[in-house]
């Protein structure tokens, strides 16, 4: 970082999204632009006319971007030459399919356990009061427990299909992982997507552990989703042996 620029160098292109959980918001072009243009990325409630207008808005600004810079470089944007696409390598079709397969099968698992037990959480929640009305439990006690299992419960949820689509953009750049574009493999745009994939897969594993040890009842389930994240994981650093030396310099 430049003394003149404030922002982590694409920081947002490896990130979780999750802004409203993100401690480099002040540092993050995406989300210091929106704010900018008059958006507040922590709003929730904006219409789908205001969402596709902005969106639209960056497009073009994007496509203009573009153009400016295919001028530069005396590349003729409106006659572009047909590029044939290499095919992906063996390695990289096999661990998109194999990635494929597992988070949909974790996917089902994951959303499975929250739709099966909808019924189940809520007469727990139900014991619970009753449990602080009879003296048992104290309320502040209960209520940060209940914190905590909601908590865990978004971060399963965040993640569920985050996993998967950054499962697919780091096997589709496992090829280029060595072209010049990079100034390293370790930060090539594979290796960066791979490292958060794993803090997301990490962090998926935690959230069920504290499940596991609040629900034991539920453990078939549960170990089941570990497992699969466990397989997951597994890929993710086979393929990607040097995640942790992946750029930006943060620690997530
Ligand atoms: S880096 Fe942080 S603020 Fe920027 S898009 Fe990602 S989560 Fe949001």
């Amino acid at each position: 970082m430049s003394d003149t620029n404030p922002y982590i160098e694409g920081i947002y292109n490896y990130c979780d999204r999750w802004c409203e959980r993100c401690k480099y918001t002040d540092r993050c072009f995406a989300f210091q632009k929106q704010l900018a243009d008059g958006i507040d990325p922590l709003k929730k409630d904006y219409t789908p006319e205001e969402t596709w207008a902005y969106v639209g808005k960056c497009f073009a600004e994007a496509m203009e971007m573009l153009r400016q810079y295919a001028e530069e470089q005396g590349i003729d944007f409106d006659n572009l030459p047909e590029v044939e696409e290499e095919p992906p390598s063996e390695k990289a079709a096999r661990l998109q399919a194999e990635g494929r397969n597992v988070h949909i099968e974790y996917v089902k698992c994951a959303r499975g356990f929250f739709e099966a037990n909808e019924t189940y959480f809520e007469e727990k929640g139900k014991a619970s009061i009753e449990w602080v009305e009879m003296g048992i439990t104290g309320q502040e006690e209960t209520q940060s427990r209940w914190d905590r299992i909601v908590d865990q419960a978004d971060v399963i949820k965040w993640y569920m299909f985050f996993i998967g689509a950054k499962m697919q953009r780091a096997a589709q750049g496992i090829d280029g992982m060595y072209d010049n574009t990079w100034e390293s493999p370790e930060q090539s745009d594979a290796n960066r997507t791979a490292r958060i994939l794993m803090v997301a897969i990490d962090r998926s594993i935690a959230a069920w552990r504290v499940m596991l040890h609040v629900f034991p009842e539920k453990e078939e389930a549960i170990l089941q989703a570990l497992s699969l994240l466990a397989k997951l994981r597994r890929m993710t650093e086979g393929a990607f042996p040097r995640w942790t030396e992946a750029g930006p310099d943060v620690e997530w």
